[in-house]
């Protein structure tokens, strides 16, 4: 699950690390208002599930309050685009009005998992902000990566050597390290899968002397461990998730959109993989990954079908289930019952295996639907492919 820059800004706070003074504002009223507290001076920035605004003109400084309030009224409703949101882009329905800081030095800091070590990794580099992944393109040498140890957490002596590898000098190595150390305690606390600050910036904190700050936020959070974090729950912002995703998460069926035109509908995690994996074998694209779950229910099936039916790339669909404790006899009555709910406009290649397979056949072949059946995963896969490649 992901959260907006501002609460996790909010999250940062209570962690002890610094953030530039903010408020949201959800009209063009309300950020002019924000910008007057700022002192006129202060950063617009609009709150949406994805990075790169800066170069999509999401983020703006401005120098009083009514341009703040042009500025909103600009993005407000307006469907941000960045290489991190798709081509539809985001729709802006939130604006963050910070303090506006002055930055000596941006540095890149992340908590992410490594998946080559099978450990978190904590990675900052000196040369943060906007053109981080060309810096990690060009001076991979500039990244400094270090492991959190799973048994020990991460090591106060680890926080000094990154502050170092940083660039900080005197006071601001302890300061870095502290830093350092509250980003570590967030990860661990909110069971977060990613922290990113980028950039964390050297700021003039005044009388001559800099600080360090969280300039941007982003907190994703582990969904398996949500359960233990109502407060973070709580932050959900349906809004910025896929439409089709929550409708299925409703029906308690794992969705997941992809990008062909082959929608899926199977019972259990790995079959559905397999499944997704033979279609690409034969030359088909996958359009989602959805699996009903071990006793996938009537409306469970007839919630699939709609859902699938909703996502305009679909050409063609393919039923795969095996029977183990389900009776196939059962899903096939279901199959029949949401493709005429549905009026089955695409074609329809259903394989069933397994408990009370026969009877499952013989309930699609009576049911005077056009249904392709498969006597095999392959079969199956390969008359999907052909069915949607012929259309
Ligand atoms: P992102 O592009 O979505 O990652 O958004 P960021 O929050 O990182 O903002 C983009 C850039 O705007 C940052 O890299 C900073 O250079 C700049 N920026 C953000 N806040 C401030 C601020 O308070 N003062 C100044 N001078 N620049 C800022
Ligand atoms: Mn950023």
């Amino acid at each position: 699950m992901n959260i907006h820059e501002y609460q996790a800004k909010e999250i940062f706070s209570t962690f002890g690390i610094p953030v530039p003074r903010s408020r949201v504002a959800l009209t063009a009223d309300q950020v002019e208002r924000a910008a007057k507290e700022m002192g006129g001076h202060c950063v617009v920035k609009a709150q949406i599930y994805a990075g790169g605004r800066g170069k999509a003109g999401g983020v703006k400084i401005v120098h009083h309050p009514e341009q703040a309030n042009d500025v909103a009224k600009e993005l407000f409703g307006k469907k941000l685009v960045t290489p991190q949101t798709g081509p539809e882009g985001l729709k802006v329905r939130r604006i963050l009005v910070e303090e506006a800081v002055e930055i000596a030095r941006e540095f890149y800091l992340s908590i992410t998992l490594d998946r080559a070590t099978s450990r978190y990794c904590l990675i900052a580099s000196p040369e943060g902000g906007m053109d981080i992944e060309e810096v990690a393109a060009r001076a991979p040498e500039k990244i400094v990566r270090e492991p959190v140890d799973p048994a020990l957490g991460f090591m106060p002596y680890q926080a000094r050597k990154v502050a170092a590898a940083l660039g900080l000098k005197g006071d601001l190595i302890g300061q870095g390290a502290k830093l350092l150390m509250g980003v570590y305690k967030t990860w661990w606390e909110c069971e977060a899968s990613m922290v990113e600050i980028n950039p964390l910036c050297l700021v003039d904190a005044g009388e001559g002397k800099e600080s360090l700050m969280a300039v941007d936020a982003k907190l994703s959070l582990e969904d398996n461990a949500l359960y233990r974090h109502p407060d973070l729950q709580a932050m959900r912002d349906l809004g910025e998730e896929a439409p089709l995703e929550i409708e299925a998460a409703k029906h308690n069926l794992n969705y997941i959109k992809l990008d062909g035109n082959i929608a899926c509908l199977v019972n259990g995690a790995g079959l559905a993989m397999a499944t997704m994996d033979i279609i690409e074998h034969f030359g088909g694209r996958p359009a989602n990954f959805l699996d009903v779950g071990g006793g996938a229910t009537r409306d469970q099936l007839a919630a699939a079908f709609r859902i699938i039916i909703q996502d305009a790339n679909v050409k063609g669909i393919l039923v795969n289930v095996f029977g183990g404790i389900m009776d196939c006899g059962v899903i096939a009555a279901g199959i029949v019952a949401a493709a005429k709910e549905t009026g089955l406009p695409l074609p329809l290649v259903v394989r069933l295996e397994g408990n009370n397979a026969q009877s499952g056949r013989q309930t699609l072949a009576a049911s005077g639907l056009t249904i392709i059946t498969g006597s095999s995963m392959a079969d199956a896969a390969r008359k999907v492919v052909k069915a949607v490649g012929s259309k």
